[in-house]
């Protein structure tokens, strides 16, 4: 018998020979109907792979990325089959269909050039493949013979992949039904599996990336288990695009992006009120919660970058400079400008928390094709802060840092997950000091009753971590916040306290960000909102149209306009409420909202005013008065 051992730590013996499939049925049938393919130690395999050997088993479903790799691989190999019978007179050859994030392609060489009309026939002809059922058959084959059957079948990019594989390569080939292609897997059970499939689009590509070879079709599309995942995605993609804040930061006139600075922002005046609204908001919190701020120069020299260990490690990502014929750097980083800080002054257990907060203005070299609108730029404005503490403040002081990451990300009606990255292979400090610190991360979460998923080993080799995933309005997930915890930058900067017992210690230091980057964050509220932002951020916020002659007082005071647009204070309790807060703060209802020349009668009170927007209102006098004194 063999010892199988899952994901939970328990295990089950097997008898030898046993196929992964009838092992998870084994286990429970329900979870059998899920699995799309299995982690076998550290390799995915197919669901029909026989269990030869003691081994940890993971059952893969499309709740998991390798588990959509399988199934969307699998639909690769579907449209592959399709377009095969479909053109079967145009010289069709294959070279590669691998899966990708959200979906799949196939690069295809044929003498027919395909057209969007030609996608919606061969989606047809993949639903009927689906229908048959066909169940997909690995074999191996020797080089030679893998040679052989693809040289008979015309597949010359076949034959070219099996020659470039190392000698002691296992060639593996995949069949479905008629169709077979080389292929290393893993793939799920039958093409019944693959239940929606849309293709998106045709493009060009060059075989191997290379503009002197060829220029291959290529045909993406995605896949899912269930027809309604992949109308959610769909609509979800719609949506993405019309929210593009590439193009409503231009409509709006939020930002702009110039060839003479190639990743490196404009902000217009519009944009400055929604960054200087979010600047504010993170002062007034981060006061609330204790933090002091500090601001540290933008260029250091070779010296603070080398103790950092930058110099050595991140150096294609930063830029560099020279003054009086010393090496500088631009920081691309916050913290080793926040130890010279710690390091100015001597410290007493009795600082312990020490909280330093800056806004600091980082440049990081990105590869010019990476570079996207404000979601990957090449200088942005973290939200930083470090905090150092002793070890047996960990815990409660990590409790503190999620509740304002709780606040904040609550103001912006974001929801939100955590993960926690344990300790990795190959790390520096004491098992002791890494349990603590572990323990501390994972208790504070556990206290809060916060969901979060657990990335064993996936720490930095100085700490462990949680990040914060946040969800906005359209199911999307954005990594905003971090806390991580660094054993290493106090030990290279020496930083010390003195304790209870008079002697110095080191401290536990945590780098965290909320909004990670401002400029980023911006990007996302833009696309969250869809351009429609609460009223404290909204660079305009509100237009009042008087509509009884009660009012007409306020209007006296600007006789040239019969609609008045004013600014209304910022620091609204509930962020989001457009209605109530102006009744509640000025007496005054808003009864309609003018918009494109279409009345929104009696507004919910969650609806966002847009640029251009009219309220339309009735009051009472104090309440316009109270208004006017506003200007
Ligand atoms: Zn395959
Ligand atoms: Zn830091």
């Amino acid at each position: 018998m063999l010892k199988v051992t899952l994901k939970d730590g328990t295990s089950r013996e097997v008898e030898q020979g046993t196929t992964v499939l009838d092992f998870v049925k084994g286990l429970s049938n329900s979870l059998a109907k899920k699995a799309l393919a299995a982690k076998m130690d550290d390799k995915t395999v197919d669901l029909t792979t026989k269990i030869e050997k003691d081994c940890q088993l993971a059952v893969l479903t499309f709740e998991d990325a390798d588990g959509r790799w399988a199934l969307r691989h699998t639909a690769s190999h579907i449209m592959a089959q399709a377009v095969k019978r479909l053109y079967k007179d145009h010289h069709v050859q294959l070279a590669i269909g691998p899966a990708i994030e959200n979906g799949f392609y196939y690069d295809i060489d044929m003498d027919k050039q395909l057209t969007e009309e030609d996608l919606k026939d061969i989606e047809k002809e993949m639903n009927k493949i689906v229908k048959e059922n066909l169940p997909l058959e690995r074999k191996e084959l020797s080089r030679e013979d893998a040679l052989k059957f693809f040289q008979e079948q015309g597949e010359g990019y076949k034959v070219e992949l099996i020659n470039d594989l190392p000698k002691d390569a296992i060639i593996s080939l995949y069949s479905q039904g008629e169709f077979t292609d080389l292929c290393a897997g893993p793939h799920v059970l039958s093409t019944g599996k693959v239940k929606a499939i849309k293709l998106q689009s045709i493009a060009g590509a060059y075989w191997r990336g290379d503009e002197h070879n060829k220029m291959l079709q290529r045909i993406y599309g995605t896949a899912f288990e269930k027809k309604s995942d992949l109308d959610d995605y769909l609509h979800m993609l719609e949506e993405a695009a019309k929210r593009d804040h590439r193009k409503l930061g231009k409509e709006l006139d939020i930002f702009s992006l110039h060839e003479e600075g190639p990743g490196f922002p404009f902000f217009h005046p519009n944009g400055m009120v929604i960054r200087n609204e979010l600047i504010n908001y993170w002062r007034e919190v981060h006061r609330r919660y204790g933090y002091q701020e500090i601001q540290t120069p933008m260029i250091m020299n070779r010296q603070l970058w080398e103790t950092s260990g930058h110099w050595d490690h991140y150096k294609e990502n930063m830029y560099f400079t020279k003054i009086d014929g010393e090496d500088y750097a631009i920081k691309p980083m916050n913290c080793p400008g926040g130890m010279l800080v710690y390091k100015s002054q001597p410290h007493s257990y009795r600082e312990l928390p020490l909280r330093m907060g800056e806004l600091g203005l980082v440049h990081r070299h990105e590869l010019s094709g990476a570079l996207h609108g404000l979601f990957r730029v090449r200088n942005f404005t973290q939200d930083d802060a470090h905090i150092f503490m002793m070890p047996s403040q960990i815990e409660e002081e990590i409790q503190k840092v999620i509740d304002l990451f709780d606040e904040v990300y609550k103001t912006f009606g974001l929801e939100y997950h955590a993960e926690l990255s344990t300790r990795p292979e190959n790390s520096m400090g004491s098992d002791e000091v890494w349990e603590t610190a572990t323990n501390g991360l994972r208790n504070a979460l556990e206290h809060r009753g916060l969901k979060y998923v657990v990335n064993e080993g996936d720490g930095a080799f100085y700490g462990p971590k949680i990040d914060f995933h946040l969800r906005d309005s359209i199911g999307r997930t954005w990594q905003c916040g971090t806390i991580q915890l660094d054993m290493l930058l106090p030990e290279k900067f020496d930083l010390t306290y003195v304790g209870e017992d008079g002697q110095k210690h080191r401290p536990v230091m945590v780098h965290r960000v909320v909004y990670g980057s401002i400029e980023r964050f911006i990007g996302i509220l833009i696309e969250n909102y869809a351009g429609a932002f609460p009223v404290w951020l909204a660079p305009v916020q509100v237009k009042i149209l008087p509509i009884t002659d009660k009012h007409m007082d306020y209007i006296e005071l600007s006789p040239e306009f019969s609609i008045v647009e004013i600014t209304v204070p910022r620091s609204f309790q509930n962020k989001t409420l457009v209605e109530s807060n102006i009744r509640a703060k000025y007496g005054i209802n808003v009864v309609a909202i003018k918009r494109d020349e279409n009345l929104i009668v009696s507004p919910q009170p969650t609806e966002h005013l847009l640029k251009g927007d009219i309220a339309v209102v009735v009051g009472s006098n104090e309440g316009i008065n109270s208004l006017e004194a506003l200007e």
